[in-house]
Parts: structure tokens; C-alpha cells; sequence
């Protein structure tokens, strides 16, 4: 058969996913199109949406058709039964988590990235060349050394995974051990990592899924602005090297999930360089506060961790997936990972050779082409454009903060460092008990996520629960604040009444 002829016989429905050109950019203009007018008209949208059993169940009971269904029914089908039922984040009322919204040229980076579709592992391509300079930014924002090696991964999880398996090998290779070869039965002591108690779920994963177990991890106490307390690290550290084991990784968080607390690096850093630690920072949320012209100070230090883990889909708005690790030690991240058969081999140079494969240095052997988005993005923010996103919420929280702290109502429940602010909704009359606050703050959370006007979520400070508004969206305004506190005080007052 010829090539036509092969052509003609694949391109009739039968199944096969090919598609004619003209019908391909016909859909494209249609989907462009309802994204348009989605993005033009979320905000009037209800920002969460809880969804009805037969909502839910059209989607659960979905069955795979065997002839095949056409385009047009699946784009009505997102537009119909998908994409009101968001999460909430493209809405610039939406303070929840930590999430931000896709920057728009992101998302057409995202159609851009699939169409070109590049499996960024190996070879002399325009993808993983921009990845290079993608990554070098992040290193520059944050201010790390711009030879740093990284990798963009899915999110910050795997990012902290990522480098914490560099830390392993790290220290493997430091006390003479092979990990890779041997697995934890080489180690020479019990490994033992610190954390404050405030640091990220992520992280215990991590070292779970590390095989240290989570009995390694030794939780440090943090201060009143809920930051490690690097003297009560160094006691930790001192305590547990005189019984035996072996202190290797400390994890600091540049900017915490609770309340965007930034740890002292300089401090913690002078604790590991004493007692020969691994550094690694979870910056998933805030490293990019470092931008902010007043915030010098607070991340001194973050250049001496040995690693990072980053996450352009927070802060940045790009949208989601897009994690990075960045590891100092460019050759034994190199060492931790690198594990190519012929079947993956080439030569710079020669052939379809490029740079070293990025499955050299990372978990993933087929990777998405996740550094177009991230590079329009920040070059269409540029450099100025990315420190006002930072300032502007920034801005909000302490606006935010400042009239959760006038208002007889409410109470301000830790400092806001970032543009995370937690706070609880207090009744006028006699003080409540805070067991009945806990849970009347509880059912506000519940009753304004459903409400739609606008979204938080909650966390628990010192045992008790407080509501807690993340503000990410570049849109944002003061007004959005306003409507967020007036639902939060309508609702509180409402289920309180209701009660008393
Ligand atoms: C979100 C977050 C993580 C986890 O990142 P994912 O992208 O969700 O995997 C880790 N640490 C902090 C501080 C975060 O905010």
C-alpha cells in the first residue's frame, strides 16, 4: 500500500482517532471559543457548585462506547456537565487552599505543548532546550545559584520527592553506603530527618515513600510566628547523634500551607553546615515571594539550601501541572537517577543526541512538553509583572487582615506573613466557648463553600479550627475581600441566631 492509500483507509470513523484538518480547526474554534466566554463570564459564575446525584452519576457511570462518539457531543459534553462544575479558582472570589488561577496564556500553552506533543525526555529538542532557560528563572526568582540543575515535574509533591532522593543518595554516598543498591539495609545508623510541625503533608510522604518511615522524622517546635525554631533544631540534632543515629536532612518551608510562615534558613542553614545536614526547602507555595521588594529579609538565607521544591501551578498561575525540583549538586542528582539502557542511549551531537536525558535526573522517563506554559507565562508577566502579582496579594491578605482585626466579629488567628490570613468568626454577646467556636466556624466554612458567592477552607492552629483565605488571583480586588468577609459575617450570624 502506499502511503495515500494507507491514508484514505485509516482517516473514515472507524474508530482510530484521526481527524480531518478542517474539521480539527473548526472544533479548535469552538472550544476557543466556550473557553473565551467561560474565562470573560466566571466570575458570575457561583464559584463552587456542589453537584446532584445525577449530575455526578451522568459522570461516574460513563461507558465506553465501541463505535465511538462524535466531537461535537463531546465538547457539548465538557461545556455541559464539566466545566460548571469547577473548582473554583478561575474565580477571582475564590480563596482557597492554595490555588491559583491559569494565566490565560497559559492555557493556550497548553493546547500549543499537546499539539506539538514532545516526550521531553531525550534528544536535541526545542522543548527541552527552553527548559533549560525556564528552569534557570525559577533559580534566579528565587535567588539560587543559576547553575542549579532542575526538572519540572507534576507539582511540588514530586518535586520534594524529587530532591529528598537526592538527599539520600547524598548521604549513601557520604557515609560509603550504596543506596541504590542496597536499599536502607546499607545504612550504616537510623536516618533521621527534621521538619517543623507546621511543614507540608508532602514531605512525610516523601520520606515514606523514601522507605525511612515516618518514625524518622523528628517534628521541631516552631516559634510564636509559627517558624522552626533552629535552636530547638540543633538540641534535636545533638540528642539523637549521642544515641546512635544519623541526622542527614533538615526540611524548611518557605512559606508554610497554614499560615505562609517563612523558616529563618540562615539559622537552619548554620545547623546543618555544623552538623553536615542536607538542606531542602519546600517552597511550593511561597519561594516566589522572594520577589517581593520587601521581603529580602524574611527568605535570607534560601540560597544555601542544597534543594528546592517549586510550584509555578501556585503562585505563578501557570496552569496545573507544573511542579520543578532544583538540586544544587547538578552530578549527583545525576548519580541518584541516571539509569540509561541502550534502547534510550545517544550522543550529544550526533543524530537525534541533545542534552543529557532528563530521565537522567528525575523519576519520569515520558515527560509533557510542561515548559512552553511555564515560559509564556513568566515572559509575558516579565520580570516586573511577576513581582506585582506577588506584591498585589500580598497587599490583599494584609488588607484582608486589616479588617478581619477592626471588626468586633471577627478575630485575627496568626500573623500573615505572605497571602495566607486565618481568622474565625466570633458572635456578639457573651463569649462563646471555644468548642462552640470550632464548631460554628466549621459549619460557616461548610454552609460558604456551597454557597458560591465566594470560597475558603479551614485548617487548625493550635487546636482550634479557623477559617483560612489564601489569596492568589491576579484579579482579586478589595471588593472581593469585602464580599468575602460580609458572606462569612451574614452566614455567622445567621447560624448562630438560628441556634440561640
Ligand atoms: C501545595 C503544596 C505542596 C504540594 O504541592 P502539590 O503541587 O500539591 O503536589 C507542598 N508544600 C506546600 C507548602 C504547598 O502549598
Amino acid at each position: 500500500m502506499d502511503i495515500d492509500a494507507i491514508d484514505s483507509a485509516l482517516s473514515p470513523r472507524t474508530g482510530g482517532p484521526a481527524m480531518d484538518v478542517e474539521e480539527f480547526r473548526r472544533l479548535g474554534y469552538k472550544s476557543i471559543d466556550m473557553i473565551a466566554s467561560y474565562l470573560g463570564t466566571v466570575h458570575e459564575w457561583p464559584v463552587f457548585r456542589p453537584m446532584t446525584p445525577s449530575e455526578r452519576g451522568l459522570l461516574t457511570g460513563q461507558q465506553l462506547t465501541s463505535t465511538g462518539i462524535a466531537p461535537e457531543t463531546l465538547i457539548d459534553t465538557f461545556a455541559d456537565n464539566m466545566l460548571p462544575f469547577a473548582m473554583g479558582n478561575g474565580n477571582r472570589r475564590f480563596f482557597g487552599w492554595v490555588n491559583s488561577p491559569p494565566a490565560p496564556i497559559g492555557i493556550l500553552a497548553e493546547l500549543l505543548a499537546a499539539g506539538q506533543d514532545p516526550a521531553c525526555d531525550v534528544g536535541d529538542l526545542a522543548a527541552l532546550h527552553l527548559e533549560t532557560s525556564v528552569v534557570r528563572w525559577l533559580a534566579e526568582l528565587v535567588g539560587f545559584p543559576t547553575d542549579t540543575m532542575g526538572i519540572l515535574v507534576s507539582g511540588g509533591s514530586v518535586a520534594t520527592l524529587t530532591c529528598l532522593t537526592v538527599a539520600r543518595q547524598w548521604v549513601a554516598e557520604a557515609d560509603g553506603w550504596d543506596v541504590r543498591v542496597d536499599g536502607l539495609s546499607g545504612a550504616r545508623a537510623p536516618l533521621t530527618v527534621y521538619m517543623s510541625t507546621e511543614a507540608h503533608s508532602s514531605v512525610r510522604k516523601s520520606i515514606e515513600l523514601l522507605g525511612l518511615g515516618s518514625s524518622a522524622i523528628r517534628l521541631v517546635p516552631v516559634d510564636e510566628q509559627r517558624k522552626l525554631d533552629p535552636a530547638a533544631l540543633r538540641d534535636m540534632v545533638k540528642v539523637d547523634r549521642s544515641n546512635g543515629a544519623r541526622p542527614f536532612l533538615v526540611v524548611g518551608s518557605a512559606g508554610t500551607v497554614n499560615t505562609g510562615a517563612v523558616d529563618p534558613f540562615d539559622a537552619i542553614a548554620d545547623v546543618c553546615d555544623e552538623h553536615g545536614l542536607w538542606l531542602h526547602v519546600d517552597g511550593a507555595y511561597g519561594a516566589v515571594g522572594r520577589v517581593h521588594p520587601e521581603f529580602g529579609r524574611v527568605y535570607q538565607g534560601l540560597e544555601r539550601a542544597n534543594s528546592l521544591s517549586l510550584d509555578p501551578h501556585k503562585w505563578l498561575s501557570v496552569p496545573i501541572e507544573c511542579g520543578c525540583a532544583l538540586v544544587r549538586d547538578r552530578e549527583l542528582m545525576r548519580r541518584t537517577f541516571s539509569l540509561v539502557p541502550p534502547y534510550l542511549r545517544t550522543e550529544e551531537g550526533l543524530g537525534v543526541g541533545g542534552p543529557p536525558s532528563y530521565a537522567e535526573y528525575g523519576i519520569q522517563q515520558t515527560r509533557g512538553f510542561r515548559a512552553l506554559k511555564l515560559w509564556m507565562t513568566l515572559q509575558y508577566m516579565g520580570r516586573d509583572g511577576v513581582r506585582d502579582l506577588i506584591v498585589h496579594s500580598v497587599e490583599l491578605a494584609r488588607y484582608l487582615a486589616s479588617v478581619v482585626e477592626r471588626a468586633d466579629d471577627l478575630e485575627l488567628m496568626a500573623g500573615v506573613e505572605l497571602s495566607i490570613v486565618c481568622f474565625r468568626y466570633v458572635p456578639g454577646g457573651p463569649r462563646p466557648s471555644d468548642e462552640a467556636l470550632d464548631a460554628l466556624n466549621r459549619e460557616i466554612e461548610h454552609l460558604l463553600q456551597s454557597d458560591g458567592r465566594t470560597f475558603l477552607t479551614s485548617t487548625v492552629l493550635d487546636g482550634r479550627f479557623v477559617l483560612r483565605a489564601c489569596v492568589l488571583h491576579y484579579g482579586s480586588t478589595e471588593r472581593d475581600v469585602d464580599a468575602l468577609i460580609n458572606v462569612v459575617r451574614e452566614i455567622g450570624e445567621r447560624t448562630w441566631s438560628s441556634r440561640h
